[in-house]
């Protein structure tokens, strides 16, 4: 199935924190959305991978996904190399994202900028035909050999630190159904009833962060909520009068 844009995070809710309301604006224009995680987050303060798959699978349902899969790489602990390259080379081939969507350059966590570079770096290699690459992820594989695919465009969300963005989506229509999607990972956020130990994501104070750092990057665009991403290269536009 070809997507028209495939999200690429580190840990499951990444895309969600990151990006739930561009995502449901697109689906919302009809367009075909992807999330694939690389890790089960099993590094993290509360939950279990298990518990965390499920949660994704309810976010993906709130964000209206057509597909979403993940990637099983360790957290804390994978590399840019090129067994995780050809690896993430055969989701990226198999979905033929024109746009990816990935982590922040750099952060307060380490693994966000080291999936950054494992996600551009794979992106484009997934571009070069003499890589051999055989579609074996997941239930749904094939087992047939892929054509190579390199995306137009990846883009860089802004997670914990700021980052100056290179443009701002206006998600004033859905951040709402973005706070819902975020809630499905009931284990991660904010749960006054929670016996689980206290984590950086977990307190009010962060959900009260999320949604002034929407309202700062809505705020300069004229909006209410924005999301703000960076981009390597510089972007273009047909119609001048599409920016606002
Ligand atoms: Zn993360």
């Amino acid at each position: 199935m070809k997507l028209d844009l495939l999200v690429i995070a580190v840990h499951p809710d990444d895309a969600e924190l990151g990006c739930a309301g561009t995502i449901l604006s697109l689906v919302a224009q009809g367009k075909k959305v992807g999330i694939v995680d690389l890790t089960r987050g099993e590094l993290g303060t509360r939950g279990t991978p298990e518990i965390r798959l499920q949660e994704a699978d309810a976010a993906a349902r709130i964000l209206g996904l057509s597909a979403r899969e993940n990637m099983g790489f360790r957290d804390g602990f994978f590399r840019n190399d090129e067994e995780h390259q050809k690896a993430l080379m055969v989701a990226i081939r198999r979905y033929k994202p024109d746009i990816v969507i990935t982590n922040a350059i750099y952060d307060r966590h380490p693994d966000h900028g080291r999936a950054s570079e494992l996600v551009v770096d794979a992106c484009f290699y997934s571009g070069l035909r003499q890589i051999k690459t055989v579609d074996n992820l997941g239930a749904d594989a094939t087992g047939l050999e892929q054509e190579s695919w390199r995306p137009k465009l990846v883009y860089h969300l802004i997670q914990d630190r700021y980052i100056k963005p290179d443009f701002i989506v206006d998600i004033t229509d859905f951040y709402e159904k973005k706070q819902e999607s975020l809630l499905a990972y009931k284990s991660q956020f904010y749960d006054p009833k929670s016996n689980e130990p206290m984590s950086y994501i977990a307190s009010q104070e962060f959900m009260e962060f999320l949604r002034a750092r929407a309202e700062e990057f809505g705020h300069v665009i004229g909006v209410k909520y924005g999301e703000g991403f960076t981009v390597d290269r510089t972007i273009g536009v047909k119609n001048l009068f599409d920016l606002k």
